[in-house]
């Protein structure tokens, strides 16, 4: 069965574990390599043991950590032709044998696992979000998404987990200290998705099969845990869909590493 841990889920850092039997693999190591470590270990999981480190993109809050986590525990880092360009003199040396590319939109094996890194709209050089398959069970990841769109919508339909950035309050960002070049960027097509965007996505996910949503990438300037649970759970309402009953719903921390989720409870 699946298992689901957040170490980190923001703009201070992003790290997932993902887990199916004995294939254990992070998507983003965009943390202080101690902190992976230390949040590994808390889960009982061995460093050395990681298949690999898939990368969504190249901003510093997805790969901060990963060369020293590569080179340190010789794991090999998976990422896009643009990605590798991109981050290659950000992260320092990788061993060639631990650099791996794939394409996008394109469906890989490893271990027990099918792995599906999908593209997504991000300013950024080739942006992804992943799915994992395996025993007739699908859980995806989607975060630092601009907009919803088609690509997004097939790959994340029909998942039993869904992680979802929920990123900001209109509102709060509007009214925020960001200059406004800033809050152009993030409210566009290539920034962040908002909470109001999520809630109603979270609906198309629901009817499509979904039973448990992570809300992500929350922002610290614009946005706050409660605010993101209640909009998202509101819209569901709205949708005759009740969080608790229809779908298990919770929030990332985003400085502390997260509950254990799976697909049973
Ligand atoms: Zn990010
Ligand atoms: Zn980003």
């Amino acid at each position: 069965m699946f298992e689901y841990c957040s170490i980190g889920s923001g703009s201070s850092g992003n790290c997932h574990l993902i887990k199916y039997k004995n294939s254990v693999i992070l998507v983003d190591a965009g943390l202080v390599g101690k902190k992976i470590s230390n949040g590994l270990n808390d889960l009982n999981i061995d460093i050395e043991s990681l298949k690999g480190i898939f990368i969504t993109h190249e901003h510093s809050d997805h790969i901060k950590g990963v060369g020293i986590i590569s080179r340190k525990y010789n794991i090999p880092v998976f990422a896009n032709l643009n990605t590798w360009h991109a981050m290659k003199d950000k992260i320092g040396k990788i061993d060639k044998k631990n650099m791996v590319v794939f394409q996008s939109d394109k469906n890989y094996s490893l271990g027990e696992m099918i792995i599906r890194p999908f593209s997504i709209p991000h300013d950024s050089s080739e942006a992804v979000g992943y799915s994992f398959y395996a025993n007739g069970e699908k859980i995806s990841i989607a975060t630092d998404i601009g907009m919803i769109n088609e690509n997004i919508r097939k790959n994340l339909y029909k998942s039993k987990l869904v992680v979802v950035e929920s990123n900001y309050d209109t509102n709060m960002l509007m009214v925020g200290s960001y200059p406004y070049s800033l809050k152009q960027r993030v409210l566009s097509s290539g920034g962040h998705l908002s909470n109001e965007d999520c809630g109603n996505f979270c609906v198309e996910l629901v009817k499509k099969g979904t039973e448990k949503i992570l809300l992500a990438h929350i922002s610290r300037e614009n946005n706050f845990k409660e605010l993101a649970f209640e909009t998202t759970k509101s819209i569901l309402k709205d949708n005759n869909i009740n969080v608790g009953k229809d779908v298990f719903l919770d929030v990332l921390p985003r400085d502390s590493i997260s509950n254990l989720y799976n697909l049973e409870r």
